[in-house]
């Protein structure tokens, strides 16, 4: 794998503390494919994603973009090397007005398909709520305000935590749908999603995590779904 475009993590351990939650977790994604994280609570998904985009304490240099470390890089760095995390839970800064926290994120970001026009003229009830505070909105319309921010940021790789959590199966589509935009555009997603079926049949291939190990992966299309709700049980 010289010189290959992609992200991914080899044999990474990461740390809570001395609590270890990750045991040499090796993964990759390539600009144009879905790959869903598949697991029960606490198997380590969102940890994953924290090592990441570097707020949670690795070991070695386990996290590489391009074939460079980039692991233990603050956010920031991230963003400029074009990874985007959508956190669980959202957050969106609640004293901001919608249209505030695309503008905050866009500032950080970098320059490309994704503007805050191009999102509003899409979402036409983001634009109609613009100027209300962001958590006025429905946790639809919310989810779909957080993965926006993650766009205008024109990220090469979108890290998306649960995004349906919690969501109307409306909204769940609405949000799948914008997803499903951002990856006509070539982007690179990982996706940690509770619903099996749905991270199965969103993805292009699949890992199943079982306290901090890849315990199954594979291509989404021919995935078992036994298998794959065997380990995600882990019986
Ligand atoms: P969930 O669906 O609950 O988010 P997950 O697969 O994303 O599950 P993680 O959140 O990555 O799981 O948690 C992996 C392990 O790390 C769990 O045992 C969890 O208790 C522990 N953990 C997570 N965050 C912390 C923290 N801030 N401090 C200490 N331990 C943590």
């Amino acid at each position: 794998r010289r010189n290959s475009t992609m992200l991914r993590t080899d044999r990474l351990d990461a740390f809570y503390g001395l609590f270890q939650a990750l045991f040499g977790f090796t993964f990759h994604v390539a600009p144009g494919e879905t790959v869903a994280l598949i697991g029960s609570n606490g198997a380590g998904k969102s940890t994953l994603l924290r090592s990441i985009v570097g707020s949670v304490r690795t070991r070695h240099d386990g996290v590489l973009l391009n074939d460079q470390a980039i692991g233990g890089d603050p956010e920031r760095k991230q963003l400029n090397c074009g990874i985007a995390l959508v956190p669980e839970g959202r957050r969106l800064f609640p004293s901001l007005t919608v249209l505030e926290n695309l503008q905050l994120a866009a500032r950080n970001g970098r320059t490309g398909p994704w503007s805050i026009e191009r999102l509003m003229r899409e979402f036409p009830v983001m634009q109609a709520f613009q100027h209300r505070p962001a958590t006025a909105l429905s946790g639809g319309q919310q989810q779909l305000v957080a993965l926006s921010r993650a766009l205008v940021c024109n990220p090469t790789y979108l890290l998306c935590d649960e995004i349906s959590l919690g969501l109307s199966p409306v909204a769940v589509n609405e949000v799948y749908d914008l997803l499903g935009r951002a990856r006509n555009d070539g982007l690179a997603v990982v996706l940690v999603e509770q619903n099996v079926k749905r991270a199965l049949t969103e993805s292009d291939r699949y890992y199943c995590i079982q306290k901090g190990r890849v315990v199954l992966e594979g291509s989404s299309d021919s995935a078992d779904q036994a298998q794959v709700a065997q380990a995600y049980f882990g019986i």
